[in-house]
């Protein structure tokens, strides 16, 4: 069903308030690893909206490696996440991470992430199989895009055709960067699948003075946008700080970004 095969026009998604998704518009979010504080969401939406960014990324629910590491503000920081983004006009996408939570977040995301370490939960995937809201796809930490297409046909199949992929880097035996960024997913999903795909190169890479240059690469590679971290101080970010970007950083990268899609 996510094959192009099965239908051969573009798959586009409409968040409401004028913010789509998928060919013929540039998508672009941003925002911290984890959301920690109202101070500091406030923060990030100005920055935002002053750079015309209209969807914000951010953690609640946070997959951590370490247990001791911060795993997020649950349930409170949403709620909190969502009221402060519906007054300055900003959607959500946020973790979701076990079947658990799907009904409990409903009411208060635009797009529902699943994690690359979720991506093959398939009882995760059968809970978003039956929602009304968009679901961003990350590829799995090993995961083939195969794979990835596969659990992409889980949530489909369910009765939810509101998907996005997303390429987020995969393990390999390259040590000098966090992951590797595989921009050959993007035109292999691109051409085999009608769902956007948007690429992630914060996490693909994990050094925030290389994220802008593989952000516009994923974007030359045919990206329909692209999601990245940023924070008002990376260095005191709660998690993933080396990859996050300044404000300055992001405000450059947001117009190099728009440069490039018109080129395109
Ligand atoms: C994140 O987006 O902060 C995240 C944990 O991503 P991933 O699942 O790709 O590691
Ligand atoms: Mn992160």
């Amino acid at each position: 069903l996510v094959s192009r095969k099965w239908r051969v026009r573009p798959t586009v998604l409409d968040l409401g308030d004028g913010v789509c998704i998928g060919e013929g518009s540039l998508t672009l979010a941003a925002g911290p690893c984890s959301i920690e504080s109202e101070a500091q969401m406030e923060l990030i939406m100005q920055h935002l909206v002053e750079n015309d960014v209209r969807i914000m990324r951010g953690g609640v629910f946070k997959p951590r490696s370490s247990p001791y590491s911060f795993r997020g503000l649950g349930m409170d920081g949403l709620k909190l996440f969502h009221q402060m983004a519906r007054a300055h006009g900003i959607k959500i996408v946020t973790e979701v991470m076990q079947v658990s939570q799907v009904e409990e977040m409903h009411d208060y995301v635009d797009v529902f992430q699943v994690g690359a370490r979720n991506t093959q939960n398939f009882n995760l995937l059968d809970a978003l199989g039956g929602v009304d809201k968009p679901v961003m796809i990350k590829r799995g930490i090993s995961g083939t895009l195969e794979e990835l297409l596969s659990s992409a046909e889980y949530v489909f199949s369910g009765g939810n055709e509101k998907l996005i992929l997303c390429e987020r880097g995969i393990r390999t035996f390259e040590t000098a960067s966090r992951n590797t960024l595989d921009l050959n997913a993007v035109p292999i999903l691109k051409e085999k699948t009608h769902l956007p795909v948007i690429v992630d190169p914060s996490h693909g890479i994990g050094i925030r003075e290389y994220v802008p240059t593989m952000a516009l690469a994923g974007l030359m590679a045919g990206a329909d946008g692209i999601i990245y971290e940023a924070h008002e101080k990376p260095e005191e970010a709660a998690s993933d700080g080396a990859q996050t970007l300044n404000f300055q950083e992001s405000a450059r990268l947001i117009r190099n970004l728009r440069k490039v899609y018109q080129l395109r």
